[in-house]
């Protein structure tokens, strides 16, 4: 089979592997339909995760056909179409037990990192039971692949940990797709002040389409200015959706008394923590993976139309053309890409 292998810091192939075998009786074997490319990945490439082995198959997120199940696998099937989550989970340890599946001890982030992931023709996941989820007729393949890994991720952990409230003022730091994703579940809650900030114009044009109520570009005017120009005495909710010091620093500056900073971006450098100026705001400051523990829910809001999801999907290509679509997502800004989709 093909798949995209990583060999160290700017250096990936695609290449010719082993279709994988069932390990464990909990294990399936999957066929992929279509994956795709995250910002991990980017980060991966870019050398962020140094840990990750050599020769390991990236990708952590699609949707495809259960080809094979071990002998305890009792929800699913040979043949079901399935969306796998981005979190592999027991269900059975103490962190599965709270809900906590992104810490799973048997678990948690470990397709395309710790063990081989979705950017192939097929792949082992393990725990299927707990780790996997049907795609109602519904939902088309590659909306599906929103539901592995951005959308539950912009909710729980930019929206949820948010505790984005009817009335907030919000402001998300990073329109890519899981700031957009952000921008799309926290709709739920109904907030009366959205304000997305980017340095990328499409992206901000696309983020008023998909119900953001103010824009400001970053390249262009000071962003922490500018939201206190929208709103005086700062946002209820920051949402940091990037991961470098200077989107954190917008947050922290621009969270107002009583308020939330979510960090929902992958930080692969410290950060200036302005403790000495908000130890005073009694603020509530979140960060964590996401568990997908509410992905049977947004399951049910994409089946019935909730969000205007296909203008997220902006790229197509063939698995054997995954080199160039990630020299495609790399340079996000200028090929105008937000979610790319490969077809297995
Ligand atoms: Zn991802
Ligand atoms: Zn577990």
């Amino acid at each position: 089979m093909k798949a995209l292998v990583y060999h160290g810091d700017h250096n990936i192939s695609l290449e010719e592997r082993a279709v994988p075998n069932i390990q464990k009786p909990t294990d399936v074997i999957i066929k992929m339909i279509k994956t795709t490319i995250c910002g991990t990945d980017l980060g991966i490439y870019k050398g962020k995760n140094p840990e990750i082995a050599d020769g390991r198959i990236l990708g952590h997120e699609g949707v495809g056909i259960i080809e094979e199940v071990g002998e305890s696998v009792r929800q699913f099937k040979k043949g079901d179409k399935v969306i796998i989550s981005c979190i592999t989970s027991c269900g059975s340890c103490e962190y599965c037990k709270k809900q906590l599946y992104s810490h799973c001890k048997d678990g948690g982030w470990i397709l395309g990192y710790m063990i081989d992931g979705t950017q192939a023709d097929y792949v082992r996941v393990p725990h299927a039971d707990n780790s996997l989820f049907k795609i109602p007729d519904t939902i088309s393949d590659e909306i599906a692949v929103l539901l592995s890994d951005i959308l539950p991720t912009g909710h729980e952990i930019g929206v949820q940990y948010g505790n984005v409230k009817p009335g907030d003022t919000i402001a998300i730091v990073g329109a890519g797709p899981v700031g957009m994703s952000v921008l799309l579940t926290a709709q739920f809650y109904s907030p009366s002040t959205i304000i997305m900030v980017d340095m990328d114009e499409n992206r901000l044009a696309l983020a008023k389409e998909l119900g953001a109520t103010h824009t400001i570009n970053s390249g262009v005017e000071n962003p922490i200015d500018a939201i206190f120009k929208i709103s005086e005495e700062g946002v209820d909710v920051a949402i940091e959706a990037v991961g470098i010091p200077q989107t954190w620093d917008v947050c922290q500056k621009i969270v107002r008394p009583g308020g939330h900073i979510a960090n929902v971006g992958v930080h692969g450098k410290k950060v200036d923590f302005e403790i000495q100026q908000l130890w005073i705001k009694n603020l509530t400051i979140t960060t964590g993976l996401v568990n997908t523990n509410t992905t049977p829910m947004l399951i049910k809001a994409v089946a019935s139309n909730k969000f205007d999801l296909s203008k997220l999907i902006t790229h197509h290509f063939d698995l054997s053309e995954i080199e160039k679509a990630y020299e495609v997502f790399l340079n996000g800004s200028t090929e105008k890409a937000m979610k790319i989709i490969i077809d297995a």
